[in-house]
């Protein structure tokens, strides 16, 4: 029986929904019966040792569980930009993006999709012989992350607040913190710790993402505190990203209407050094919205 089945009451998040996707129902993250993406391309913006030399083959869904307010990929988060494939067409993106050299699949935001995903593996099969990366905001499922077992060799999450108070005002999910760190448990348990290949590119493993938003610095050392209490360094890679800026609902939000300091930036980067954690360090210079990539609305490939 095929996964899709799952979207006649879609429980594949937290949120819960329960509504029948198959039936023309929409839910919380705007997703629809038939998978939809709005980019599939070579990415060189991710971490050196996903991105490496010849890109990451990233596919951008659309449609998103979380909805913040300071998303920089609103108009496919959000606002719904994006083109319908059909499980054989995602197979075919995933060997197009292979043959163009991509170092790995890399899924961006698929929580809604993940049974058209699995679908699409099992089409391609063999033929897709590199990594492939769930690159996730977090708010994940446990039992939706189990169905991702030996398909997904590399977890790519965030782990944006500690703070319900701040999940549920700009991302509208108190239960954030309790969600997303009972997933990055489930997701170092499903894949290990970090393995790379002999020119450095990752294999399997787990790299935790956290954006150091305004004003929040001290939010942000109570999630590197956390990863410290639960995780070795060996056991996971930490990506502190220093590229807020205000764009979106952001812009009308007082505490959230400037970019990070180096300060606040600088103070959490000396918290993972500390905590002896091995990972990346974003250059300040990333935080501009030009690395916002280009979305279609039709199928330009
Ligand atoms: S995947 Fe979308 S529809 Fe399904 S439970 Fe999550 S937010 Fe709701």
């Amino acid at each position: 029986m095929s996964g899709v089945v799952l979207l006649n009451s879609c429980k594949l998040c937290p949120r819960n929904c329960s509504v029948n996707r198959n039936d023309g129902k929409i839910g919380f993250c705007k997703a629809g019966a038939k998978v939809r993406i709005a980019r599939a391309d070579l990415h060189m913006w991710e971490e050196p040792p996903i991105s490496g030399t010849k890109g990451s083959g990233t596919v951008f869904f659309s449609g998103c569980n979380l909805q913040c307010c300071f998303c920089q990929n609103h108009e496919i988060s959000a606002e719904g930009k994006g083109f319908e494939l059909s499980a054989s067409e995602l197979a075919e993106t995933f060997l197009m993006l292979q043959d163009k050299g991509a170092h790995n699949i890399n899924l961006v935001t698929a929580a809604p999709y993940v049974p058209h995903i699995i679908e699409a593996l099992d089409i391609a099969g063999d033929k897709l012989t590199i990594p492939v990366v769930y690159n996730s905001g977090g708010y994940e499922s446990i039992e939706t992350l189990e169905m991702l077992r030996g398909y997904v060799d590399i977890f790519l999450p965030d782990l944006k607040y500690y703070s319900s108070e701040l999940s549920s005002e700009y991302s509208g999910a108190g239960d954030y913190f309790e969600r997303a760190t009972r997933a990055l448990i489930k997701m170092h348990e499903l894949v290990g710790s970090p393995q790379f290949d002999e020119n450095g590119i990752m294999k399997r493993g787990v790299i935790v993402r956290h954006l150091v938003l305004p004003g929040c610095r001290h939010d942000s050392a109570k999630i590197i505190g956390w990863l410290a209490d639960n995780f070795t360094p060996q056991e996971i890679l930490v990506s502190l990203m220093s590229q807020y800026v205000p764009m979106y609902k952001a812009k009308d939000i007082k505490a959230l209407s400037r970019r990070t300091s180096t300060f606040e930036y600088e103070y959490v980067c000396r918290l993972v050094e500390g905590c002896g954690f091995d990972g990346f360090f974003q250059q300040r210079s990333a935080a501009e919205d030009k690395y916002v990539p280009e979305f279609y609305d039709k199928k330009y490939y």
